[in-house]
């Protein structure tokens, strides 16, 4: 198998090569947005035909730097097109970040390449039209994510018919606990220290609001074809269960081990084969008790606002996507307060519905729903 990976210099990205490098899984291409140093890296590892920078001054640094090898370097959001679309590749591993994932992931699509998804902002905000456009071209998206490709993994030998719901997981994040009044005065660098797991800014903020969560509800929507009511949240702060699935006899199948981005992605790239893991193994002896509670709905809104999106379809999600991405970037800045970016996705919600019929509707509302939010700050 030959991979294209995007976003290789991210979090999923790295962790996405150690499992190539583990398994001898060869790669075409790899792309950053402008992490010159490691990509030439990573260049010199894998020798992939096709390295991609999307930032231009950046790209003209790595060509110098990499003009002794093979590879070829591109950049901006064509780059990306090109890389997803080479002739060798069977794969392409979105491990981007937000709605730059949408075009890469149609133009891998219309080009027969299969998907392993971690860029939940495609589905978030193109759900729909991703899952017909795969459907039209045989083409498969395997979950990356860690809670999806535990319910696919639960899923696995039985039929979808007999499903009662699913149960995603969430750990609850750095705040678990925290009242409004708490809330309102965290900081970024609070919410960057997330308990469980080692991730990009942008999620790590996403689970800290529980955006994420909501996010993944309606990526599980689009994944399994199941209606928002059928799928539950359960706050379950060890994350070692990383999502379930129960069926009409009430049997619940859980998937678990430590939290590790390398199970999943691995999982994806051998499926439905299975293979020895970097990751370490589950001692449960040493964990002692895993603990679940009902989601707190009130403190962090932002689950609901997905969910009342979803139900309302169309742009909405894009919308809330888009206003979310804008948010985080100005909390992360230190701009704006924790509680303002739910109140955005919910400005979003309000302020934007209506269907969609292309990837130009999409990207023209992600535009207005971000110029909302930036217009609302600037000179501020
Ligand atoms: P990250 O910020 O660590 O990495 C993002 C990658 O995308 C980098 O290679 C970066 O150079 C590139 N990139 C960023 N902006 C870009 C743009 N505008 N155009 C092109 N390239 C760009 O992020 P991450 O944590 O690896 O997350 C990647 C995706 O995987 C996200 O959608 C996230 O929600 C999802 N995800 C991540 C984890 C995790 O453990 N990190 C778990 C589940 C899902
Ligand atoms: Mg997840």
């Amino acid at each position: 198998m030959t991979l294209c990976i995007l976003g290789s210099t991210g979090s999923i990205g790295k962790q996405s090569l150690d499992v190539a490098r583990l398994h001898g899984i060869s790669v075409a291409a790899l792309t950053a947005y402008h992490n010159v140093q490691l990509l030439e890296q990573q260049i010199r590892q894998f020798h992939p035909a096709l390295a991609v920078v999307v930032d231009p001054a950046a790209a003209k640094t790595l060509q110098i730097r990499v003009a002794d090898t093979n590879t070829k370097v591109l950049s901006g959001t064509q780059g990306l097109l090109e890389a997803v679309q080479l002739a060798q590749v069977d794969m392409v591993l979105n491990a981007l970040v937000g709605m730059a994932g949408l075009l890469p992931t149609v133009t891998a699509i219309r080009a027969g390449k299969d998907i392993a998804l971690a860029n939940k902002e495609t589905l978030v905000a193109g759900g729909d039209l991703v899952m017909e456009l795969a459907r039209q071209k045989g083409v498969r998206i395997l979950p990356v994510d860690s809670e999806h490709s535990a319910v696919f993994q639960a899923l696995q030998g039985n039929d979808r018919k007999d499903v009662n719901r699913i149960i995603l997981t969430a750990s609850g994040g750095p705040f678990f606990g925290k009242s409004k009044a708490e809330l309102a005065g965290v900081t970024a660098a609070q919410a960057l220290r997330h308990p469980n797991w080692n991730m990009g800014q942008k999620i790590t903020i996403d689970c800290a609001t529980m955006m994420n969560k909501g996010f993944e509800v309606i990526e599980a929507v689009h994944l399994f074809g199941l209606p928002e009511q059928q799928i539950d949240v359960v706050i379950h702060r060890e994350s070692i269960v990383h999502s379930m699935v129960e069926y009409t006899d009430h049997s619940v199948m859980a998937q678990m081990g430590v939290a590790d981005m390398r199970i999943p992605i691995q999982y994806a790239l051998t499926w439905p084969r299975r293979q020895p893991s970097p990751a370490a193994a589950l001692d449960l002896t040493n964990i002692a008790k895993l603990t679940f509670y009902p989601p707190d709905e009130q403190n962090f809104p932002c689950l609901s606002v997905c969910r009342q999106a979803i139900r309302k379809g169309g742009v909405t999600p894009a919308a809330v996507n888009a206003v979310n991405e804008e948010a985080v970037r100005l909390f992360l800045q230190d701009r704006i307060g924790f509680l303002e970016i739910a109140e955005w996705a919910q400005r979003a919600y309000d302020g934007f519905s209506g269907a969609y019929s292309d990837t130009d509707d999409l990207l023209r509302i992600d535009a207005d729903a971000r110029r909302m939010v930036r217009e609302y700050y600037a000179g501020r």
